[in-house]
């Protein structure tokens, strides 16, 4: 069989009809990968949130609430469902979802069951909230967190922390982004201490155990950053772990399909990776495949 392009992404694909920080509609991103040439392309909306108070200033500005969430996310797999098979005969187009660990106690159990009843390919586990506060939208809220967890060293321990636990909670496909603690903090060495690493190798390690592939995340290129997610430092252990590893454009807008990805191809081989992990769609069963990068 001939082996398929490495050119696939497996994370991003938000559009505007389901998230209000996207700018797109779904079949617009879905053409533009066609367009952009890619073998694979995996769509992945936010889950919904299930509490009012979890809901964004912006959401609540146009009136949304949890039902207007939840109604949203089952339209969008409806929609992908048509969508996989009208672009069947030039896109292997992936249905997936990006899990939230909110609420604490019964996350798990939420994200699951979306998985299972909206017959969902695929699932990337991510972690956007410390202690139930988000890290990754506004900085007032990650200075929230901050303070609730007692400075940045000890929030970065904590985010790995929470990483750890939802692979272990929700055994993602692939897990998302996996230094986003970094997107707000900036360069800090705190980001890089004893303490820090250690909780974020005790992550790859379970990540390692569970079988999840991480999610070469491009969204830090298109905003400047040097390198996507995971950062060199972490890259080195995942390689000595030999932990699989997959593209994500974390696409919110059209412009932003396949951006990054040549950068990103660069940057694994420059760190001794020849290889990139698909997911397959084999008899309604998904697989991994792996791709040469050369
Ligand atoms: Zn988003
Ligand atoms: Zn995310």
């Amino acid at each position: 069989m001939k082996k398929h392009s490495w050119r696939i992404s497996l994370h991003g694909g938000h559009s505007s009809a389901y998230c209000d920080h996207a700018d797109d509609p779904l079949d617009t991103l879905v053409s533009a990968a066609v367009e952009a040439g890619f073998h694979t392309y995996g769509i992945t909306e936010h889950a919904p949130r299930f509490r009012n108070e979890d809901l964004y200033a912006e959401e609540l500005e146009l009136g949304w609430t949890v039902e207007t969430l939840l109604s949203q996310f089952e339209a969008y797999a409806a929609e992908l469902d048509r969508l996989v098979q009208t672009h069947a005969h030039h896109l292997h187009l992936l249905k997936g979802f990006e899990a939230e660990v909110i609420p604490a106690e019964s996350y798990k159990e939420k994200m699951l069951h979306l998985k299972n009843t909206l017959n969902f390919d695929y699932m990337v586990g991510s972690v956007h909230y410390v202690h139930e506060i988000s890290i990754d939208y506004t900085q007032a809220h990650f200075e929230d967190a901050l303070d609730r967890c007692g400075g940045l060293e000890k929030l970065a321990q904590a985010y790995y922390e929470h990483v750890q636990i939802m692979v272990e909670d929700l055994k993602p496909d692939i897990v998302g982004h996996f230094d986003l603690i970094r997107k707000l903090a900036g360069p800090a060495a705190e980001l890089e201490s004893p303490d820090v690493l250690r909780a974020a190798e005790n992550a790859l390690e379970t990540i390692r155990e569970t079988g999840c592939i991480v999610d070469v995340n491009t969204s830090p290129l298109r905003k400047g950053a040097p390198y996507p997610y995971p950062s060199p430092v972490f890259m080195k252990m995942i390689r000595h772990k030999n932990i699989p590893l997959s593209f994500g454009d974390d696409s919110h807008a059209a412009a932003h399909v396949g951006a990054g990805l040549p950068e990103a191809r660069k940057y694994l081989l420059d760190h001794g990776i020849r290889l990139i992990t698909n997911l397959v769609r084999v008899g309604g069963r998904i697989e991994k495949e792996c791709i040469p990068l050369l």
